[in-house]
C-alpha cells in the first residue's frame, strides 16, 4: 500500500483497511435511489424491502411528509440553537406533551437520536462510584453511555434475571446503582423479561432503565412501547426511545418520571450542548404520534404481517431462533452461508442483510428479517417463495 509521505501519521489506516477487507468484515454501504418503503430502489431496480426499522411504513407515509412540507413554511427549518439557548420552539414542547401523553408516561424530553439519548441520560443518571448491571447483549450506545458515565460496568447474562440478581449480590461497594436493558434485542427479535427485572429492581432499591428503541411504535398497545407491553407504568424510572425507527423520522426520547426528565433538562450534555432536532423533523414526528394516537391499524398490521412471514418462514423448515416480534432472524449458522443467501435473496428482489460475527456470535449467522405494516400480504407470500427457492438452492431446507 502507497502512502504520500505527509500521509505517513495516518498510514495506519489503510493498513487497518485492508485488514478489514482481507476478513470479510469491511462494511459495503447500499445506496437506496428511491423512498424508504416496502419497495425500494437499488442500483436501478425495485426490490422487496426487509432491511429497514420502518415498521409502521411512516418514513414515507403521505400524512407526515405533509406535516414536514407545512411545518417548514410555518417554522422554517433549523432550530438555530441548542435547547438551553433559543433552540426550543412550540413544536418541541408540542412534541413531548403529545409523547408523554401516548406513552401514559408523566413527562417526556426529546434528543437529536437514540444514541444521544443514552449518551446523555446515563452519565446524567450515575457516575464515578457508581455501578451499573447492564445486559450482555445492550446496544453499542447504551455501551458507550456507561463508559462516558465512569460509572462500574457489571454486565449480566443476556435475559438472566438470575445472574441479574446474583450480580447485584455480589457488588457491596458502590454509591448510587443503575440496571439497563435493551427492551427488543435488534438482533434476536426477543423481549427483555422487563417485569421481572422490576421486581428485583424494587427489591433492592435500584434505579431501572430500558432502552425501547425496537419496541417503540411495535409492542404495548396501539405501540406504546415495552412499559405499556408489561403494565409497568411509574415502576420504570427511565424509559428511552427513538424517533428513528418506527416513528419513520429521526430523534430520539426519554419518558418517563417528572423528575428525571426535569433532571436530564439540566444535566443531560447532548441537550444542552448540540442543536434541537429540526423543525420538520419535529412536525414530522407529531403528525406519527397523532395518527398512532388515532388509531391501532399500522401496528396491527405489522404484527398480523410478522405473524405471517414467521409462520410461513419456518413451515418451511428454517429456524428463527427466540424471535418473538416483528424481528425475525433467519438462522443459518456460518457467515459465508449467510452473505451467499443474502446475494441471491437479492439476486431474486429481496432486499435482507446478513448479520455475521462479531455483531452476533460465530456460528449464529443469519439474514435478519424486518417485518413492516408497509407490506402487502403479496409482498409476503413472495418474500416467502423467494426464501424457499434460496434455501432450497443452498440446501438450508
Ligand atoms: C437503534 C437503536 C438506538 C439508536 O437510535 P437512533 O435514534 O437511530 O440513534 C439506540 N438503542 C437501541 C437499542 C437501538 O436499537
Amino acid at each position: 500500500m502507497s502512502t504520500r509521505d505527509n500521509d505517513s501519521n495516518i498510514g495506519w489506516i489503510a493498513d487497518e483497511l485492508k485488514h478489514l477487507h482481507e476478513a470479510g468484515l469491511y462494511n459495503h454501504i447500499r445506496t437506496i435511489e428511491s423512498p424508504m418503503d416496502a419497495w425500494v430502489q437499488i442500483d436501478g431496480r425495485r426490490l422487496l424491502n426487509f432491511c429497514a426499522n420502518n415498521y409502521l411504513g411512516l418514513a414515507n407515509h403521505p400524512r407526515v411528509r405533509e406535516a414536514a412540507k407545512n411545518a417548514i413554511d410555518r417554522m422554517g427549518i433549523g432550530p438555530g440553537a441548542v435547547r438551553s439557548i433559543a433552540g426550543t420552539m412550540t413544536l418541541h414542547e408540542e412534541l413531548e406533551e403529545k409523547l408523554a401523553r401516548f406513552k401514559r408516561a408523566d413527562a417526556c424530553i426529546t434528543f437529536q437520536s437514540g444514541f444521544t439519548a443514552n449518551l446523555g441520560t446515563i452519565p446524567a443518571l450515575v457516575g464515578r462510584g457508581d455501578v451499573i448491571f447492564s445486559d450482555e447483549l445492550n446496544h453499542a450506545s447504551i455501551i458507550d453511555g456507561c463508559r462516558l458515565s465512569r460509572a462500574e460496568v457489571v454486565r449480566y447474562k443476556h435475559n438472566d434475571v438470575d445472574d441479574l440478581r446474583r450480580q447485584i449480590e455480589a457488588v457491596t461497594d458502590y454509591s448510587r446503582r443503575l440496571i439497563i436493558t435493551d427492551g427488543v434485542f435488534s438482533m434476536d427479535g426477543d423481549i427483555a423479561p422487563l417485569d421481572r427485572i422490576a421486581d428485583v429492581a424494587e427489591e433492592y432499591g435500584i434505579m431501572l432503565m430500558v432502552d425501547d428503541a425496537h419496541g417503540e411504535g411495535v409492542l404495548g398497545e396501539g405501540g406504546r412501547g415495552i412499559v405499556d407491553h408489561f403494565g409497568l407504568h411509574g415502576r420504570v424510572d427511565v424509559e428511552v426511545g427513538t424517533l428513528s425507527k418506527a416513528f419513520g423520522v429521526v430523534g430520539g426520547m426519554v419518558a418517563g418520571k417528572q423528575i428525571i426528565v426535569e433532571w436530564l433538562r439540566q444535566r443531560g450534555r447532548p441537550f444542552l450542548f448540540s442543536s434541537a432536532m429540526t423543525v420538520p423533523d419535529v412536525a414530522a414526528c407529531i403528525e406519527a404520534v397523532d395518527i398512532l394516537q388515532e388509531s391501532t391499524d399500522l401496528v396491527d398490521r405489522l404484527w398480523a404481517n410478522a405473524d405471517v412471514f414467521r409462520q410461513g418462514i419456518k413451515e418451511m423448515g428454517f429456524d428463527t431462533g427466540h424471535s418473538e416480534t416483528p424481528i425475525v432472524p433467519v438462522m443459518l449458522g456460518e457467515a459465508p452461508l449467510a452473505q451467499q443467501f443474502s446475494r441471491q435473496l437479492f439476486e431474486k428482489g429481496v432486499f435482507a442483510m446478513a448479520i455475521g460475527y462479531p455483531t452476533v456470535p460465530q456460528g449464529k449467522a443469519r439474514i435478519r428479517v424486518m417485518n413492516s405494516a408497509a407490506h402487502s400480504a403479496d409482498d409476503i407470500e413472495q418474500a416467502l417463495e423467494i426464501f424457499g427457492e434460496v434455501g432450497r438452492n443452498l440446501n438450508v431446507i
